[in-house]
């Protein structure tokens, strides 16, 4: 019996666990508590990983990269207070995981991976869940994409050396943006606001992401 062969009970009851945990954590804002029960982790994720699925723990899915781990994804959703008219930005979408849980609480998702098989994988998932309100780019998203800016947030997946000045210009007036900034093994988590003419910025927590590669990133 493969790990495919899990019926779909068991699949649910791993998901109330992983929601229990992320609730433990703080996190208690029920819209994001029911993404995290509407989009199923696993079909995001490779098969040979799938028993991981809803462990609260970053989970490998080739090319070097990781899904983030779900109670960071959290504190990212609770953090920046995404509202059901946002158009959010998102900077490395990975599994695409993250992007399907944006979808359910924001007007439209536009985001950015720079390896195509990974960009590839998870338009598959989202189709599969038919997810309707998500443009993915393959691309370096350290320039942002300016075609859709300004972006009401602004999610940054990966961990860069300073913060892309390209990210901060595509934020829209009283838009927010998190983003992992500092050395390769261990960042700061900031959140940043943009006011008036000018930004404000406030350390979330620490973290460790995978390097955000690029133009304003670090060097490939
Ligand atoms: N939220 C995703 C996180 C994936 S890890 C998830 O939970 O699955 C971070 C991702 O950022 C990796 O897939 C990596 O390839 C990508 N990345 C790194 N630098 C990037 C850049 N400059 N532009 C776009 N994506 C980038």
């Amino acid at each position: 019996m493969g790990p495919d062969a899990l019926s779909d009970r068991r699949w649910e009851r791993a998901r109330r666990e992983l929601i229990e945990t992320i609730r433990e954590r703080g996190i208690d804002d029920l819209e994001i508590l029911r993404a995290f029960d509407l989009v199923p982790r696993h079909l995001f994720l490779p098969e040979a990983v799938h028993h991981r699925a809803y462990e609260d723990a970053p989970i490998p899915i080739g090319f070097g990269q990781t899904a983030s781990q779900p109670s960071l994804q959290a504190l990212y959703l609770q953090t920046l207070g995404i509202g059901p008219n946002d158009r959010v930005l998102e900077v490395g979408t990975g599994s695409g995981y993250q992007t399907a849980l944006l979808a359910h609480l924001a007007a439209h998702v536009y985001s950015i991976e720079r390896v195509r098989e990974l960009s590839v994988r998870a338009r598959a998932a989202l189709d599969r869940l038919r997810v309707p309100n998500v443009a993915l780019l393959v691309g370096d998203g350290t320039v942002g994409w300016s075609r859709y800016a300004p972006y009401d947030a602004i999610l940054v997946a990966a961990a860069a050396p300073q913060v892309p000045p390209a990210l901060l210009a595509q934020l829209a007036p009283g838009g927010r943006m998190l983003i992992p900034v500092g050395g390769r093994e261990e960042q700061r988590l900031l959140l940043y606001r943009r006011s008036g003419e000018g930004f404000e910025h406030e350390e979330v927590t620490r973290c460790a992401f995978v390097p955000l590669l690029g133009r304003f990133g670090w060097a490939e």
